[in-house]
């Protein structure tokens, strides 16, 4: 899988999975249904595509990852519901 880099899009709108770049979908980490399920740490831009794939139980999202260079999604995919398909 090739990342491929569109100079007219900000930085942000790639998918944080996969890194394409289209229209994304928001997906909540921890579903809606916590006490505060807008904010930023619980959102997370994702492709139509990965998204699927996370409610399918394919993807697993575990959250955010914090480092110097800002955060980055922890995520994996999940071998036993691949393995089914
Ligand atoms: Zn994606
Ligand atoms: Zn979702």
């Amino acid at each position: 899988m090739t990342a491929r880099q569109r100079k007219n899009r900000s930085a942000s709108a790639s998918c944080e999975i996969c890194g394409e770049t289209c229209i994304l979908h928001c997906h909540h980490i921890s579903g809606r249904k916590i006490e505060n399920p807008h904010h930023p740490d619980n959102l997370v831009d994702i492709c139509p595509n990965c998204h699927v794939k996370v409610h399918a139980g394919m993807l697993e999202i575990h959250g955010w990852l914090r480092s110097t260079e800002g955060k980055s999604l922890e995520w994996r995919a999940n071998p036993a519901v691949l393995a089914s398909f």
